[in-house]
Parts: structure tokens; C-alpha cells; sequence
């Protein structure tokens, strides 16, 4: 959620009063501090004590101090390099043979030598070294941070923070704005007296003051470590607002309505019959908790979640014909169309079987298709029609929508799923929605789904079918591409299909490239490396047809329009192509059994959800499976750790584990996913405690003091809950 306080009270409340001058405000603004109270949230990392002055001959090499010093002289040198060199003694040393040290300035302005007439009285701040590079004299500090000071000029009583800072933005500058937002602003206390008591949390305007002027004898070590008692205040405030807005949510969702799709129908039953498996036991379970939201007059709300290949189509499709059973639509929404056609085949041979017309909607469908897809589902066989389509299609109206099921969803953005939400409930009658069913492969741990997604029941597929082969991942360095060569040479040989995946062909706006750049230089290098990738991809592809004379190769790619990725999947399917060179486009969903076999070139650009994703193509299929994994070193180390936890494991929920730990829940989740909004302060893994204070309290509170819960989700929330509804 996004999170960042809102006014209760501000004496000046125009924004601008936190900035001096439009370029200030601008520079501000681009770490994203708009207005005062975006100010009076932006926290220290750190302090430095400035309250104290040591005398240089109690210090020792290495420390970190503060002086205060008397010039004697100053030069600039010209050897070994350019530089400024200031002489100057320790004004409080007892013994002149002590007080010696010199300052030097490798970088330094004409106008600064002024400072350094002799007799001016400094207080300087660096870390003292040993005399070296010739200083014969002694001590010294190389870019002190210094000020002229007169006889009287009084030690800050406060610690000094140090505040993340922007381009252009330094501390100073940064101090000054977030000084004057903390005259400007007043924060009203939101949360009952009797409940910060018994956390033993103080007020939340003592608590943030405190945070950004610490007195000297608050501990530097739990104000950093954020353990102390007012950065706890903060992180209960962010986790209450939070809890707060999951209640209200939920409440909300109690308010509304959605057709009720009592189970038991002839279909559902028809279809789980003639399936050529039998369902595990964790399908089985999932599907009961399906069954039973779906059959309530309140929209079901639901993620499904199940490592890759744990089967979760089947679960949809039975939830699907609970819907079609009770006489309303449901549609399944697949984020690209190689995995939207992919579903419509799965689904179309199953349930046609039953007699039910399934509508297939996408982009790369001719016009005329379109609108007799549109048309079934407008109108006639529309009440039991099952529309599979890539996007969301504009102007398509549900007759009667009682399910939308959503895969992949962590593909969808947040403003998508609340699009579809919206749109849904245009085509039933109007007080009613349908029941949403979200699915995805990327398992997210229960504290994050309960943080995140809002409102949002879980159920787990956490059992694969049976037969599965485990997959072996081998680790190889890039020289040794031969030898691989040689290996998809065999596989083909035996009759089996490869997958050769080259690094990220992309859409502007996915999470997961990796390592995490700024989304300003993101977009910069998509754009201009996009041409790049594919071109490699197209080499590949060029240089795999050169080592392996007569095989049919395919090439698939981001760029290819929907109609032509499709039909390259379905010659691959079909076996008319053995080796497909692949750019991540297969990464979701792809089902080809006989493919047995997956090399990945530069796997250490990739995520790790991303690799797992990808690896889950392979092992589908009676053969033994392998993944190569082809690494060009050096390796970072997080890039080492990825791809030994690939060839560690093969189980999802390990794998996003790690991923959460090797990334943060940030960067874990990406943007689309949180819609921006992440958790500022708090930390769901060390803040446990908090997160259960907070909840209790978020109960309490919803339960007596509405007035409260308002003023606290005003300030946390500033009017970004409706993502929440999501
Ligand atoms: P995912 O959860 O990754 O979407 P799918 O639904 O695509 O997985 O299922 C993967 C494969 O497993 C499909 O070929 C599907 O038909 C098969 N499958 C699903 N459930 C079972 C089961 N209970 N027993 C055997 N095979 C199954
Ligand atoms: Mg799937």
C-alpha cells in the first residue's frame, strides 16, 4: 500500500512551503518528497555525532572525529597531483608538540582557499590517519568535512542525521527542507491511548522528532537497527494502517454481492470423470474451498497458488463449470496469448466433450472471429460460453458473468485486475458481481499474500501429481557451449524436443531484470538493448542451425505478433519443430510433454522465480529431464547463490523463499504487483510482534472507534485504498 502520512494539521498547508525555490522542489521531488509531510517521513539512515569536540592528542588512527583547529597555513601543491594542503593545530591541545595535523583537498575550489587564512578557527570533522605520502608533520585527514566557527559558536545539541539523498540533493539541503516540514506539521495522535500503553509505544509526533533529532544519549545503535521505541512507533503505525484497511476491505466485500453458485452440478461432475487422471488430494482440497466461496452470495475473492505443474488448470476448470452449472459464464484470462491459446486448446478438448461452447477472444484473432466470439458471449450460447482471451479486450460485455479466473495473475498488474473487476460487474445485474478466482505459480508466503493482497483468501496446491521426474540442473560455464551442443544433438536425436531460452527479450515494464536498476535507467536501456536482444536471439538461432545441420529449429520472440508466436508453439507442439530458441516469452504456462530438455544461455541475468518458471517447460513428459544452466562468470554473488539454489531444488515454495531473502519483499513482488506500494518501514520477517500488535489493535479499533480508524487510514493511506480492493 502506499504509505505515507497524511495532514491532520499543517500551519502552512501548501506544499511549496517545504521547498526554496521550483529547483529544490524538483530535486526533492525525484526522491519523492512532494510536500511537507513526505518530508517529515523521510527518515535518517544514520547519525553523526557532532556534539562533541575531542582533543587530537586522545584520538587515535582511524577514529572518526571532531576537532576544533586553529590555521596556521596553507599551499597548494602540485606533487604527486594537485592539491590543497592546510596546516593547522588542535586549539585545544595541552601540549603544542600534539597538536599538529594537516588537511588536504584533492578536489577544491579557487574560492575555498579563503577559508584557510591563517588564524581562523575551524571545526573540522574526518578520519585521522597516520602521516603517510611524505607528510613529515605527521597526522592528517584527506577531505574533512569542516566549518569557520567563532570563539563562541555553540556544538549542535542534537545527533546530526544523515538522510538518503538524491542527485543534487545533499544533507544540508536535505536538512533544511525536512526542518522547516517539522515546524510546519503537526501530527495529530490517530491511535487510543489505551492500546499505545499497552505496546509501550510513544506518541507518534514525540516518536517521529525524536527519529529525525535524536538527543546524544539516545542509543545510535537502536535508532539505526530501528529497534528503538519510536522507530517501533512507526513501523505499528504503517503495519495498523495496514491491518485497518485489510478489515475494512473485507467488510466491504461482505456489503457486496455476487451470484451464488451452489455446487454439485451435473457437469462438474461429468467433467471429473472422464479426466484421464484422478485429482490429488491437494486439488481436491482446493477445489472444496473453491466450491464453498463460490457458493456464497458474496464475491469470492481467491488465490490459487501451486508450484509449476502442481496442476492448477484442472481446478480451474472445474470452478469454471460450477459456474456454467448454475447457468452464468466464466471466462479465463491468460497474460499472454501463447499461454491464452495454450488454455483454450486444454479446455476446449476437455469441455467440449461436455457440450459446452467455449468463446476463444484475442488480439491476433481476424475480425470477423472476433465478433462472433463476441456475439457468443453477448448474447445466445452465451450463458454457458467459456471466453479465453490474452488481454482485456475492450467492449466485450458478459451476459451473465459469474466467474473470472485470472492466471498468472502476479503478470497483471494491480490496475488491471481492478479494470476487469469493474468491467465484470457492468455484465451482471447491477448490485451483483461475479467471484474471482487469481492464480499463480510464484508462491508468496503467507505474511506477504496476508500483507499484500488485501483481502485475499489463499488456497495451496502443495502436492504434484504423481509421475513426476525430477529434473536435473546442471551448472556450465559458458566455454564449454560445445559439449551442450552435443547434448541437444542426442536429445534430438532420441526423438526429443529442446527448449534453448536466450536472455531477456522484454516488454518495458516487467519486474524481474535483474540486478535491480532504477526504472529511469530501466527503461532506457529496454528500449536501446531490446534491438540487442533479439538480434542475439536471431544469432542463436543462426549459429544453432550451422552445429546442427537438418534439425528443424524455431525461433519465438516478444516481437513476433501474437498470430505468429502462436504458430511456431503449435508446429512445436506438434513436433514439427525439435529445438525452439526461445526468448522468455515461454516462460508462463507453456505445456509440451515430449520436451525434455532446456538450456538456458546467460542464466545468470534471470530471477530466480523466472528460471524456476522456466525450468517447470521441461520434466512434463514420461523422458528424464535436464536444465542447463550456461553462465558467463564472473559471477556476482547473489547471482552464484541463484543458481545454486536451482540446482539445489526443484520445489517452488524453497525457491521463493529464498528469492524473498535474496531480494526483499520490494523487489520480490515488483511494482505491478504491489501497485507501487510497499512496506516503508516495517519488515515482515523481524517485525512479527508488531504485525500481530498491529492486528489486534486494527480489530479493536474497527470495533470502537471508527472516527480513529479514519484519521489513520487519512494519514497512511492518502486516498491510495482503492488498491486495495483489488
Ligand atoms: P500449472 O499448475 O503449472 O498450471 P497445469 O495445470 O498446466 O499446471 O498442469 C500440468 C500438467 O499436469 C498438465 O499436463 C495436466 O494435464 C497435468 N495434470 C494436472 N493434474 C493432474 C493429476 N492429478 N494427475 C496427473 N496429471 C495431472
Ligand atoms: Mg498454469
Amino acid at each position: 500500500m502506499p504509505v505515507a502520512p497524511a495532514a491532520t494539521r499543517t500551519k502552512k498547508p501548501e506544499a511549496a512551503s517545504v521547498s526554496r525555490g521550483d529547483a529544490l522542489a524538483a530535486r526533492l521531488a525525484r526522491i519523492g518528497l512532494h510536500d511537507a509531510f513526505d518530508c517529515v517521513l523521510h527518515l535518517p539512515l544514520r547519525y553523526e555525532d557532532e556534539t562533541r569536540v575531542v582533543s587530537l592528542a586522545d584520538a587515535r588512527d582511524g577514529d572518526t572525529v571532531q576537532i576544533e583547529a586553529v590555521v596556521r597555513d596553507h599551499a597548494i601543491q602540485y606533487r604527486p597531483r594537485r592539491q590543497l594542503v592546510v596546516q593547522v593545530d588542535d586549539a585545544g591541545a595541552r601540549d603544542p608538540r600534539d597538536a599538529g595535523l594537516t588537511l588536504r583537498f584533492l578536489h577544491f575550489y579557487g574560492s575555498q582557499v579563503r577559508h584557510f587564512s591563517p588564524g581562523t578557527l575551524l571545526r573540522i570533522r574526518g578520519e585521522l590517519r597516520g602521516g603517510g605520502f611524505g607528510s613529515v608533520f605527521g597526522r592528517e585527514m584527506i577531505h574533512p568535512h569542516y566549518g569557520v566557527i567563532e570563539r563562541d559558536t555553540p556544538l549542535p545539541d542534537r545527533l546530526t542525521p544523515v538522510y538518503p539523498s538524491g542527485v543534487g540533493l545533499g544533507q544540508a539541503a536535505l536538512r533544511r527542507a525536512i526542518g522547516k516540514a517539522l515546524q510546519s506539521v503537526t501530527l495529530d495522535e490517530t491511535v487510543p491511548e489505551p492500546w499505545l500503553r499497552r505496546h509501550r509505544l510513544p506518541p507518534i509526533d514525540e516518536a517521529i522528532r525524536l527519529i529525525h533529532n535524536p538527543p546524544p544519549d539516545v542509543s545510535q545503535e537502536a535508532l539505526t537497527s530501528r529497534s528503538h521505541p519510536a522507530w517501533q512507533r512507526i513501523k505499528f503505525d504503517e503495519l495498523l494502517a495496514q491491518q485497518l484497511s485489510l478489515a475494512k476491505a473485507h467488510a466491504r466485500r461482505r456489503l457486496r454481492t455476487a451470484p451464488p453458485l451452489p455446487g454439485g452440478g451435473v457437469l462438474v461432475d461429468r467433467f471429473v470423470r472422464q479426466l484421464p487422471f484422478a485429482l490429488t488430494r491437494a486439488q481436491q482440497r482446493v477445489s472444496a474451498e473453491i466450491a464453498d466461496d463460490l457458493a456464497r452470495p458474496h464475491p469470492m475473492q481467491r488465490l490459487l497458488q501451486g508450484d509449476v505443474g502442481s496442476g492448477k488448470t484442472v481446478v480451474a476448470a472445474i470452478a469454471a463449470l460450477q459456474a456454467i452449472d448454475a447457468g452464468y459464464q466464466a471466462v479465463l484470462m491468460a497474460p499472454t496469448e501463447i499461454l491464452a491459446e495454450q488454455h483454450f486448446r486444454k479446455l476446449a478438448e476437455w469441455i467440449e466433450a461436455l457440450d459446452v461452447p467455449v468463446a476463444w477472444l484475442t488480439g491476433s484473432l481476424r475480425k470477423k472471429q472476433k465478433a462472433s466470439a463476441r456475439d457468443a458471449i453477448e448474447a445466445g450460447d452465451a450463458r454457458r460460453a467459456l471466453g479465453t482471451h490474452a488481454l482485456l479486450p475492450e467492449g466485450v460485455h458478459f451476459a451473465r458473468l459469474g466467474l473470472a479466473i485470472i492466471d498468472e495473475q502476479h503478470r497483471f498488474g494491480v490496475g488491471q485486475r481492478l479494470a476487469l473487476r469493474f468491467k465484470a460487474r457492468a455484465g451482471v445485474a447491477a448490485d451483483r458481481e461475479p467471484h474471482q478466482l487469481m492464480m499463480s505459480a510464484t508462491p508468496i508466503p503467507r505474511t506477504l499474500a496476508m500483507t499484500y493482497f488485501a483481502d485475499l483468501e489463499v488456497s495451496t496446491i502443495d502436492q504434484q501429481p504423481p509421475g513426476r521426474r525430477p529434473i536435473v540442473t546442471k551448472l556450465i560455464e559458458a566455454t564449454r557451449r560445445d559439449d551442450v551442443i552435443e547434448r541437444v544433438r542426442h536429445a534430438l536425436a532420441e526423438g526429443r524436443q529442446v527448449y534453448w531460452v536466450c536472455p531477456l527479450v522484454e516488454d518495458a515494464d516487467r519486474d524481474e531484470p535483474e540486478p535491480p536498476r532504477s526504472p529511469a535507467k530501466r527503461r532506457a536501456s529496454v528500449s536501446s538493448s531490446e534491438k540487442l536482444q533479439l538480434q542475439n536471439a536471431i544469432d542463436t538461432r543462426d549459429a544453432l542451425a550451422v552445429a546442427l545441420p537438418g534439425t528443424r529449429i524455431g525461433l519465438v520472440h516478444g516481437r513476433l505478433s501474437g498470430a505468429d508466436k502462436a504458430d511456431v508453439m503449435r508446429a512445436f507442439d506438434r513436433r514439427e519443430i525439435g529445438l525452439l530458441v526461445a526468448t522468455t516469452v515461454i516462460e508462463v504456462g507453456v505445456d509440451v510433454p515430449n520436451a525434455s530438455l532446456m538450456v538456458i544461455e546467460h542464466a545468470e541475468r534471470f530471477g530466480l522465480a523466472q528460471l524456476h518458471q522456466l525450468r517447470g517447460r521441461v520434466g512434463r513428459g514420461p523422458a528424464d529431464s535436464a536444465c542447463i544452466l550456461l553462465f558467463q562468470p564472473p559471477l556476482s554473488p547473489t547471482a552464484k547463490q541463484r543458481l545454486r539454489t536451482m540446482r539445489e531444488t526443484q520445489d517452488g515454495f524453497a525457491i521463493a523463499r529464498k528469492d524473498l531473502e535474496l531480494r526483499g519483499p520490494g523487489e520480490f513482488l515488483g511494482h505491478r504487483q504491489s501497485g507501487e506500494a510497499l512496506l516503508r518501514f516495517a519488515d515482515l520477517q523481524s517485525d512479527q510482534a508488531l504485525v500481530d500488535a498491529a492486528r489486534e489493535t486494527a480489530v479493536a479499533m474497527s470495533r470502537d472507534d471508527p472516527a480513529s480508524v479514519d484519521r489513520h487510514l487519512q494519514r497512511w493511506l492518502r486516498g491510495g485504498d482503492e488498491l486495495l480492493k483489488a
